[in-house]
Formats: structure tokens, sequence, C-alpha cells
């Protein structure tokens, strides 16, 4: 605590993201991140940007990526924003979509970065508890509200939605806007993308970090109706004239153009996702039906703060969330099958 802070910094509690450690003998599965390297192609787009032009500053609309990003969902480039990550994305979305006089609604059970918003931007909410068995029914949105967010499939739980629910959803809450957060979309889900042009109340967001491996490069994007994204271009414009420098541009480019290798390696991710989760049935957890490249899981028998830390013990990271109705849960990121196999040794030491 400063005296040189503002009264909104002294009572901003930030999000904590999984821990990121510097030595390489750990087995990552903590923060979602994809197994599996970019595409080669992608690597090559970087390289190619390593240039003098790199004195210019970016196109502030990005608007290549952005034309590839509305061919591959058959949009128009003036239906896509992009931002650097989707988080900033999230950060303008609930800026200038979602600050509104009536509650915004989320899960209680969520993406713990969405209060985080709220209280940066002063939004009230209300949190809609999930049902017993930890699945969001759209149903319980069917209330007044400033604006409706979930991912889908949720996160951490791994929850998925179908279209029509979504479609649903849409129908219900007619006069606010509904955020459907797919950063796990690619992973067996079907995107809401296919309803823009029906309604121009939905904003679908996405990550390049996750189903197309680039995490590291900071790129996300939103899609929805004219005139969403021009409310979100005038946030932008306020904020980062060019939140995408030119390797980002070309790195998204290239991974969208590399379809092939997208789909392969969604495919693997959800082989293995099938892998871990046998596995873990097989030594006595519960685990819940997951559309993400992750799985919640809770042991019959032992701790969930017992298991995270023997398996840190043994090197393992995985996530676990102190938090009312889930801190019995272990998120573990689907992995390489070297990966999972990592983690049954390390458990069948313990169980
Ligand atoms: C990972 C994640 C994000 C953020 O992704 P970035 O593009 O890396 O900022 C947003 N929403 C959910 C639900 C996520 O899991």
């Amino acid at each position: 605590m400063s005296k040189y802070w503002s009264d909104l910094v002294k009572q901003l509690e930030p999000y904590t993201p999984g821990e990121q450690p510097q030595v390489s003998d750990i087995t990552k599965l903590n923060t979602n991140e994809n197994p599996f390297g970019p595409s080669p192609s992608v690597i090559k787009a970087i390289r190619a940007q390593l240039t003098d032009d790199l004195h210019l500053y970016p196109p502030p609309e990005s608007d290549q990526l952005k034309t590839t990003i509305a061919d591959y969902f058959a949009l128009q480039p003036s239906q896509i924003f992009l931002g650097n990550g989707s988080d900033e994305v999230l950060a303008h979305v609930f800026n200038g979509l979602l600050r509104k006089d009536l509650p915004l609604l989320f899960p209680d059970i969520t993406y713990s970065f969405y209060p985080v918003f709220c209280a940066l931007y002063d939004i009230q909410f209300e949190k809609i508890p999930l049902t017993n068995d930890l699945c969001i029914d759209v149903n319980d949105y069917n209330r007044g509200n400033g604006g409706i967010i979930f991912p889908n499939p949720n996160a951490p739980t791994g929850d998925l939605l179908t279209i029509d629910a979504i479609e649903s959803l849409l129908q219900s809450s007619a006069e606010s806007v509904v955020v459907i957060d797919e950063a796990y979309i690619d992973f067996g889900g079907v995107s809401a993308a296919s309803l823009i042009n029906k309604y121009p109340n939905v904003l679908v967001v996405q990550t390049m970090s996750k189903s197309r491996s680039l995490a590291g490069m900071r790129i996300g994007y939103a899609m929805g109706s004219e005139a969403l994204i021009e409310g979100l271009d005038r946030v932008k414009n306020s904020f980062n004239s060019y939140p995408l420098g030119h390797l980002q541009i070309a790195a998204g480019i290239a991974a969208f153009e590399d379809d092939a290798y997208f789909r392969k390696i969604c495919e693997q991710v959800i082989e293995n996702r099938t892998l871990l989760t046998d596995s873990l049935l097989q030594r006595g957890f519960r685990v819940l039906p997951s559309g993400g490249n992750f799985v919640f899981a809770t042991h019959e028998e032992r701790s969930a703060v017992e298991i995270f830390q023997h398996l840190k013990a043994e090197n393992v990271l995985v996530r676990h969330f102190q938090q009312p109705r889930i801190e019995q849960f272990l998120r573990i990121t689907v992995g390489t099958e070297e990966e999972i196999q990592r983690v049954i040794v390390a458990l069948d030491r313990l169980i």
C-alpha cells in the first residue's frame, strides 16, 4: 500500500495467473497451454518479420489478420476486433459493453478474471450458481441483466453447452450483450460464431493461446455485429492504437493458414484428454466431462490440497482453486502422452 496510489488501485485485488516456473524439469499442467508447439510455418512467418521494418509502427487495425480471421469464420472484417491476448479483449468488452445499470451475470464458478474486471471498471455483477453437477443451465440467466458472460466450455469445470442452448439464451436476453468466451471451443465444441449474423447481441471471444499454441504471442479476438465491434474499437482507440506488433500479426495469419496442423493437434489433445480421464478414473478420481484441454477432477479419498502438494513435490504443477464448491477439485491440463505418464507415475506414488 502506498500513499501515491489512487483509491481505485488501493482496493484492487488483481487476478493471479498460474505459476510460470523458470526451471526446466517441471511438468507444467497448470495454465492450459497447448502441449504442442505452433505450426512450423508460424515460426517461419515470424522470422520473415525480423527486418528493419520493425522501426515502423504496425498497422493499427491489423487489417490482414482481421481479414484472415473474417474469411475463416465467413464474416466481414468489420465484424472482427483484435487485442493483445483475449484478456485485453475482455477488458475492453467489460469496459465498453458490459458496464450497465443492471448487474452483469456470470456463473459462481468460472474464469476468475471476470470479477477482477468488474472491480477495475466498477461494474455490478450477480453470480449465478452452477447446477449441482457443476453445469451452466441457461434458464437460470432468464432475468433482468446488464449483460451475460461465461466461457463455453466453462473454465475450470469443462462443461460444454450446445449451440441450441446458447441460441435460446440469445433470444431470452435480446436486450443485452451476451459474451461467449470460447477460449477452449476448438477442443470439440461448436462455435457460436455461426449465430453472429442472426443475433446482433452476441459477442464471441476467442484466443490463439490455447488451441493455436500461441500463448507466448498474445493474440485474442472478438467477433460480433458491426455495432458491437465499433463500440470495442472506440475503447481500444482511446487506450492503445497498436495492441498487436508486426510479429504477432504475422504469427496469427500463419497459424490460421495452416489449418491442417491446427486440426491435427486439436485431435491429439482430445485423444490425450480421454487417456488422462481414463487413467484418473482408474485411480479413484471423479472426473467431470470436459470440452476443454483440461480436466477437472476430485478424488474419493485424498484431499485436493494433499494431491496438489504431493504432485508439486514431484515437479508436476496442476491448478487448485481455494474456492467454495470446488476446493476438492484439481484442474489438470491435458499434456502430451509423456506428460500424462509423468502425472500418473507421480500419482501412483501417493495413491
Ligand atoms: C486462457 C483464457 C483466456 C485468456 O487468454 P489469453 O488470450 O491468453 O489472454 C480467456 N478466457 C478464458 C476462459 C481462458 O481460459
